[in-house]
């Protein structure tokens, strides 16, 4: 490095330089986790740009968000300043494809201003192909047609493509049918899917030489990120674009695939060098992100993957701490044991902004949000919706609503035809036309209405049993705990049988988040304080400039970096996750252990990994064991933690009483264990203990625990809750307080809302 290099190269090491500076020919970066890959490409870029190589027009680059695609821009404007004048081709594959597919569209039969469908309409198309095909719907679902067609999209196969073994697949070899069918119709509707989106466009090079002829010429440069997570049609894309000039450089990590499930074709970096005779392969070895500690257990974990390609790390950073391995009780102890982590992280002057909790699957977030609503720390949630924004919950919200409040107009509105229930557009306005009348509620209009001849008679009938329902639910409130209120209504109102009839993995995902909702309503006293506090957690987003905690899965955290890292949910049947266990073989729970590769590499200086004891999966207990990835973690770089609190000894006591309410998942794991051969033996869950000796033992702790939750909580103790504010402990009975409030009075409240004052 010299003070003559431009700004963009300051600060790169060799192998980076070269990335860089070898501008013409097919180049591969094979590298792992924090070595400066996205770094060398952005400076690539500001590389080509600045000396003139390419106008910021004629750079093709793929990044693997949006998000990242913005990031790049504003770098390398940062890099070589005005002389970057946007960068139209620089985004994800589908904007890039999109932004070309929208010049050419008429070449596929589609006008330039098609619409992208989203997932919802295109099942609902499916499934009237199905029907009109006459094929039992229930058993060949549109969810799993949509599958099988994104898969065939994916590899580049237009309907004349697919072989009859893969049609076979569905309906008895009638897959390739309705994918023409399907084709036809969103052709007949000026529509594409996703998937559609490069399809089109890989048709379209390779039917029309001068369009491919135009676009090779165009692009001078392409270069493409997270390369390890293309798919086959991605890949013959990119081939195509870069076949005549031949500059086309990829970064990537074959230990970062965690994309499989969407198509993704790690074997794209072998067949690299075979497509591209010549390529430049180039390594980067120097990990500039995280500590030892951190490389070496990341390392330690993915060296239990088979064929690898192999890589170097290291890194000149101090030692810093070990990763951490907290054991815990259950879920809400998780929650409560990050919160408490993330705040003395601030109090020795963190930033909470610099600080993320990745989790595995994303009903795992709920637990999250509570817990720091409850504390009040900011926090967002990143790709995907936050548990009570979701489209099912707030339906189930509304039903809540409507009960509690009588005058909620919004809540009655979005529940009048939801299910469907024969109230369309045209009733629901006569109820509005009344209520504005009359000045009332939407609720008592709509009661007021059934005196009136203003409806059909069938709409009538729809709007008497929901408005009698409602007076039921109502009168329910007071004999019912609220989480059976909401079960009854929910099924009683025909919203789980319409979700159940749906028969797609989305809609079971949907009902078990219900599931998860009445679970999390057992935790207030009541339904006002319950509703109060979603009311709350949606308002949470309101400080938008607020630094914040941010929570999301660990897929959506690929290429990013943070401070700390909270992994949670490190447990067997979590994460690796149940499916990649059932499925068996090693390919997914080889890209489960990717996936904790990536997720442990996304920390600068800290990682904590938690595993809990017991979990409540969508209302239903589950006891766990640690995740084989806690195992392989090398101790030496660990610093284990096990804090199980009185609560275990509580429960054992409990159930050496009742019998062991878990006996059928130890005996679920044992078969499974059985089935799977002396590996997984290892992992199986341990038989409990259940000798006179270890029970007296249990009793005793039990008593002690009974007596004393928290360590922290004494009778008397000023506390100060989230909600009623300051107030002074009455009585103690378990995890359950008395609490005589300044302002509230009293209030039995849980000791995890409290803090002590
Ligand atoms: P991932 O595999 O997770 O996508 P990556 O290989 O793309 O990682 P980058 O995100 O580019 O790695 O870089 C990781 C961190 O190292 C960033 O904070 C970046 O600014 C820094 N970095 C990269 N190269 C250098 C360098 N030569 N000197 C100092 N810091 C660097
Ligand atoms: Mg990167």
């Amino acid at each position: 490095p010299s003070l003559d290099d431009p700004p963009y190269l300051r600060g790169l090491n060799a192998p980076q330089r070269e990335a860089v500076l070898t501008t013409d020919g097919p180049v591969l970066v094979l590298a792992g986790a924090g070595t400066g890959k996205t770094a060398a490409l952005t400076a690539r870029l500001a590389h080509l740009i600045a000396t003139r190589r390419a106008w910021p027009s004629e750079l093709l680059a793929v990044t693997f968000t949006n998000k990242a695609a913005r990031e790049m821009r504003e770098r390398v404007g940062r890099m070589i300043g005005d002389a970057v004048e946007g960068m139209p081709w620089l985004g994800t594959f589908h904007s890039v494809a999109a932004r070309m597919l929208r010049r050419h569209a008429e070449l596929v039969g589609l006008q330039s201003n098609f619409t992208i469908l989203d997932t919802d309409d295109q099942l609902r198309l499916l499934k009237q192909l199905i029907q009109a095909a006459e094929i039992d719907e229930k058993r060949w679902t549109a969810r799993a047609l949509a599958g099988l067609i994104d898969r065939w999209k994916n590899r580049g196969w237009t309907p004349a493509e697919v072989d009859a073994g893969e049609s076979e697949a569905f309906a008895s070899g009638r897959g390739q049918e309705l994918y023409a069918a399907y084709q036809a119709r969103l052709k007949a509707v000026n529509a594409c899917d996703f998937g559609d989106l490069l399809l089109h466009m890989l048709v379209i090079l390779k039917t029309h030489c001068d369009v491919l002829a135009d676009y090779q010429k165009r692009f001078r440069y392409i270069l493409v990120d997270e390369y390890q997570d293309t798919n086959a049609s991605q890949y013959l894309w990119l081939r195509l674009l870069a076949q005549e000039r031949k500059n086309i450089c990829c970064v990537g990590d074959d230990d970062q695939s965690i994309y499989s499930w969407r198509g993704a074709e790690v074997a794209n970096i072998l067949r690299f060098e075979r497509d591209f005779p010549g390529a430049k392969t180039i390594r980067l070895e120097q990990n500039y992100r995280s500590t030892p500690h951190i490389l070496a257990a990341a390392s330690g974990v993915i060296a239990n993957n088979g064929g690898r390609l192999g890589k170097t790390l290291w890194t000149d950073k101090d030692a810093g701490e070990k990763v951490k391995v907290i054991g815990v009780w259950d879920g809400p102890e998780e929650a409560r044991r990050v919160g408490e982590e993330i705040e003395s992280f601030q109090h020795k002057g963190g930033r909470i902004d610099n600080v993320a909790i990745l989790v595995r699957a994303q009903h795992q977030t709920r637990e999250f949000e509570d817990r720091f609503i409850a504390i009040g720390m900011p926090y967002r949630i990143v790709g995907g919706f936050r548990f009570y924004e979701r489209a099912e919950i707030r339906d189930a919200l509304a039903y809540l609503r409507v009960i509690a409040q009588p005058a909620d107009d919004l809540a009655f509105e979005r529940i009048v035809n939801v299910p469907k229930r024969g109230l369309g557009d045209k009733a629901v306005a006569k109820i509005h036309q009344l209520a504005r009348a009359e000045g009332l509620p939407l609720t008592a209009a709509a009661a007021r209405m059934l005196d009136t001849d203003e409806l059909t008679s069938q709409a009538r009938r729809s709007l008497g049993n929901l408005i009698g329902d409602i007076a039921r639910w109502r009168g329910k409130l007071s004999e019912l705990p609220h989480a059976e209120l909401a079960r009854l209504m929910l099924d009683e109102s025909g919203y789980t049988a319409m979700l159940q009839a749906e028969r797609s993995t989305e809609a079971s995902g949907r009902l078990e988040n219900l599931t998860e909702l009445a679970r999390a309503m057992e935790e207030y006293e009541t339904l006002g304080a319950f509703l109060e506090h979603v009311s709350l957690v949606m308002d949470n987003e309101a400080n938008a400039d607020e630094a914040k905690v941010t929570i999301m899965t660990i897929h959506a955290a690929k290429g990013l970096e943070f401070d700390t890292v909270f992994l949670a949910g490190w447990e067997e049947g979590l994460f690796p996750s149940q499916r990649a266990l059932d499925e068996g073989g090693t390919a997914s729970l080889e890209e489960e252990r990717r996936l904790a590769y990536v997720a442990i590499t996304r920390a600068r200086r800290q990682a904590v990994i938690f595993h809990a004891a017991n979990r409540r999966i969508y209302g239903q207990w589950t006891s766990s064991i640690p995740s084989r990835f806690v195992n392989e973690l090398p101790p030496e770089h660990t610093a284990t933690e096990t804090t199980m609190t009185g609560g275990e000894s509580l429960w054992r006591a409990q159930w050496s009483e009742q019998g062991d309410p878990f006996a059928h998942l130890a005996a679920a794991n044992a078969t499974r264990a059985a089935q799977r051969g002396p590996g997984w033996q290892r992992a199986a869950v341990k038989p409990l203990d259940m000798s006179p000796q270890r029970l007296t033992e249990v009793k005793n702790s039990a008593a002690s625990f009974a007596a004393k939750p928290r360590g922290d909580i004494a009778l008397g103790q000023r506390v100060f809750h989230t909600k009623f504010g300051y107030g002074a402990v009455a009585e103690i009975e378990g995890n359950k307080l008395e609490i005589d409030f300044e302002q509230a009075g009293r209030k039995r409240v849980l000791d995890s809302f409290v803090t002590v004052a």
